[in-house]
């Protein structure tokens, strides 16, 4: 066991494999950008001076490090729950925040990281796809700070729907481009990306906003956020003098999951939980990719996809825009099979409740994201004993979604 622990953190192979799933499933015309940016991201990850402009953006742009913030009264109000069945349990909780950060989440981690590599490559046009837009948006900062022109494709749909950060997007001198194909979302919104690539080889970079898509991007984007698990193993030792027992994350493609977990995938002593989204219920509508899909390829990496009988993708359903992507990252399918990673589910009704539940012990309002990995915990911490350290990701703020919870709740 110890020995197949050590290869956790290895992956992907040379050809992008974790196991059976990711690789690069691409059309001939896509396969020499991809192999130029793979060379290119691999001689950046040697370049001290690479990684020194990005942890000083880190710093000074982004407010890096995000806390480690002891979550208290949740903790306490979890024990309490513990002691009325009778039991004395209940996890010490710990929130990373990740909502602190510039732009209001962790995706402007992946995204500083995948621009400085476009300018690297002296490219001069970026585009991006986006589902809620928060990708989006994080795209859009990071070409106005360096002066880029920035095209985000989004689904029709989703332009409707997400209103405020179209005009945040537009705001920051990106153009808007809404996708009329297909079910008219972030799936299509991905497609007609891909296909823009292929067509603008010369100028343009594609820069990914989840841990998915094809070799280089799962490991390039893990290896950006991985900041946020780096920090918590630093501040968990400073905090408490060893690591943490358990870690939640909440998970889309998968990305703000990647990055808390990697860095402690080979520490056997740390349980791992991921969080997909279980919309109405796993046997209704609901974006849960590992616990109601099957194998398949989609956007260039084999991985568990949400498919109806014939192999067609399938539209996930989840209150929160940022988890009903239709598939998951490669990574992620891999640490199922191999069981190293628990993979949990929540539904909309238990992320409205962890969602109240935040905002009233801690005065923090999560994004309805997080609010999925929040339910697990609140589920799961008070069946662990009190020196139990646990650390929830809270991957994104809630301002985004007050209008969406208000709207569930009846109320303002
Ligand atoms: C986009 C988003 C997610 C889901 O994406 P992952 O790649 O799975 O992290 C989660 N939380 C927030 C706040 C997001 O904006």
């Amino acid at each position: 066991m110890a020995e197949k622990l050590n290869s956790f953190r290895s992956g992907p192979d040379e050809r992008g494999h974790f196991g059976i799933f990711g690789g690069r499933f691409v059309a001939e015309t896509l396969m020499p950008l991809i192999l130029d940016l793979e060379k290119h991201y691999e001689a950046a990850k040697q370049d001290p001076s690479f990684k020194a402009e990005l942890d000083n953006l880190l710093t000074h742009y982004v407010g890096r490090p995000s806390p480690l913030y002891y979550a208290e009264r949740l903790t306490d109000h979890l024990r309490q729950k513990a002691a009325a069945s009778g039991a004395s349990g209940g996890a010490k909780i710990y929130f990373k925040r990740e909502e602190l950060n510039h732009t209001g989440a962790h995706k402007i981690n992946n995204v500083l990281g995948q621009i400085l590599l476009a300018r690297r490559m002296g490219k001069t046009r970026i585009i991006a796809e986006t589902g809620a837009g928060q990708h989006g948006v994080a795209t859009a900062t990071a070409c106005a700070r360096f002066g880029l022109e920035c095209i985000v494709y989004m689904g029709s749909v989703d332009v409707e729907r997400q209103k405020p950060n179209v005009f945040r997007m537009n705001m920051l001198g990106a153009k808007v481009v809404p996708v009329q194909s297909g079910a008219k979302t972030l799936k299509d919104a991905m497609n007609e990306a891909l296909r823009d690539w292929v067509t603008n080889v010369g100028n343009t970079f594609y820069c990914i906003g989840t841990a998915a898509g094809p070799h280089p991007y799962p490991a390039m984007v893990r290896d950006f956020q991985c900041v946020i698990g780096e920090e918590t193993r630093r501040q968990m030792v400073e905090a408490e003098g060893r690591l943490p027992d358990s870690l939640f994350a909440c998970i889309g493609g998968g990305s703000n999951a990647i990055g808390l977990f990697h860095p402690f995938l080979d520490e056997p002593s740390v349980e791992i939980y991921g969080v997909e989204a279980a919309g109405y219920g796993l046997d209704k509508k609901h974006a849960a990719s590992l616990a109601g899909g099957r194998p398949g390829v989609l956007h260039g990496n084999r991985t568990y996809l949400l498919m109806d009988a014939d192999g067609q993708i399938e539209e996930g359903h989840s209150i929160s825009a940022g988890l009903d992507y239709p598939g998951i990252g490669p990574e992620h399918a891999w640490l199922k099979e191999t069981g190293r990673v628990t993979y949990l589910s929540a539904t909309d009704a238990e992320a409205l409740a962890a969602f109240q539940l935040c905002a009233k012990l801690e005065g923090i309002i999560p994004a309805l994201e997080p609010a999925h990995a929040l339910a697990k915990v609140a589920e799961i911490a008070p069946q662990e004993p009190q020196d139990h350290l646990l650390v929830v990701n809270i991957s994104g703020r809630g301002d985004k979604d007050i209008f969406t919870v208000a709207d569930h709740l009846g109320g303002m």
